[in-house]
């Protein structure tokens, strides 16, 4: 997609916990990619509301969503050229999401995959706001009327969704809401460490924290299933392809190719790609964690970036609420 004056990006990481490589490479390069262009605006924010959609604790929600922002500041966004705030401090995105929900029939949200997926990991917990979730996340983007996204592809339903209901909201109220597109990067899907789906938070052994220290990301490594590693003898496992896919993203293309033709050849020593993995993975972590702590030794100075951020996302959410509203009968 050209970058153009008129580009205005939006993301967020919801509160659930330790930022994870796959948040890290499927969301956040591309937040900071994009954070480089000049001449496009930039919005990121904690989706803290979205937590609520699946069963949480209280008092870690309150903790973890102040420390996505400090995940955020020590990944290298830059304050002074994205905005930076909590989404539940934007009452707007409520109101909107509600709105939006006049366009959008039950059955078209019952039938997400996204949504399947989640009823089946908490059978309990089948909510309304689980159901809204993907109604939140078009009200998220629409608001500060973005047309890109930067998340991984597990998102692109979403990203669908709100196309419709921008399209939807065009026909029946005449707004002029954009339907963006997804921005990918190169770590758009990161594989579970466990052979099987992708990696997650709500997944004990799938993945590896930001803030984990080498030993840490060795140990779990170690966990990841392997095979003979002879690819004369058999097919390559999923845990196999999944630990390539993560030589890839750390090592390099070269790299991945060197351990394949190993495969082929002599087989992989797979004690030793993990120790040279973890050791690209912590060199990649290691600024973040520097960066971190001395984010931590500053509370006040996270504060006002997020006082900073949020007054500043209001004022442009206001402004598209108040259109919304207008065209809908209800200015
Ligand atoms: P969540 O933790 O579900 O709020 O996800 C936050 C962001 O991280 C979203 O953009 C997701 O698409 C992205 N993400 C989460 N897990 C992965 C993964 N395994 N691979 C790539 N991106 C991911």
């Amino acid at each position: 997609m050209l970058l153009t004056m008129s580009t205005t990006v939006l993301s967020g990481i919801r509160a659930t916990g330790r930022l994870h490589l796959g948040n890290y490479l499927g969301a956040v390069k591309g937040m900071l990619a994009l954070q480089q262009e000049e001449a496009i605006s930039t919005f990121f924010m904690v989706a803290d509301v979205h937590t609520i959609t699946t069963p949480y604790n209280i008092d870690e929600l309150r903790i973890n969503r102040r420390e996505v922002i400090i995940d955020y500041l020590a990944a290298g966004l830059d304050p002074e050229r994205s905005t930076l705030f909590l989404q539940s401090m934007v009452g707007e995105h409520l109101e909107l999401a509600f709105l939006f929900s006049s366009v959008m029939s039950i059955a078209r949200m019952q039938h997400l995959p996204t949504f399947k997926d989640k009823v089946k990991q908490y059978p309990e917990h089948a909510t309304m706001a689980l159901l809204n979730y993907p109604l939140l996340m078009a009200a998220d983007i629409l608001l500060y009327k973005a047309n890109l996204v930067p998340v991984g592809i597990d998102q692109e339903p979403h990203i669908e969704i709100t196309r419709q209901v921008a399209r939807k909201m065009n026909e029946v109220y005449g707004t002029q809401l954009p339907e963006p597109q997804r921005f990918a990067t190169k770590g758009e899907y990161v594989p579970s460490l466990q052979g099987i789906g992708k990696m997650s938070k709500s997944v004990e052994g799938s993945y590896i924290s930001l803030t984990d220290t080498k030993t840490e990301i060795l140990d779990r490594l170690k966990q990841a299933p392997t095979d003979s590693g002879v690819g004369r003898l058999t097919a390559m496992s999923q845990g196999v392809k999944n630990l390539l896919q993560l030589v890839e993203l750390f090592s390099g293309a070269e790299k991945r190719k060197e351990y394949e033709s190993q495969y082929e050849d002599t087989g992989i020593r797979y004690g030793a790609l993990k120790a040279e993995l973890a050791t690209a993975i912590f060199a990649e972590l290691k600024p973040l964690q520097e960066r971190r702590q001395q984010f931590i030794a500053k509370p006040k100075l996270v504060d006002e970036v997020i006082e900073a951020g949020v007054t500043k996302a209001r004022a442009v959410a206001r402004e598209t609420l108040d259109e919304v509203k207008e065209k809908m009968g209800l200015g």
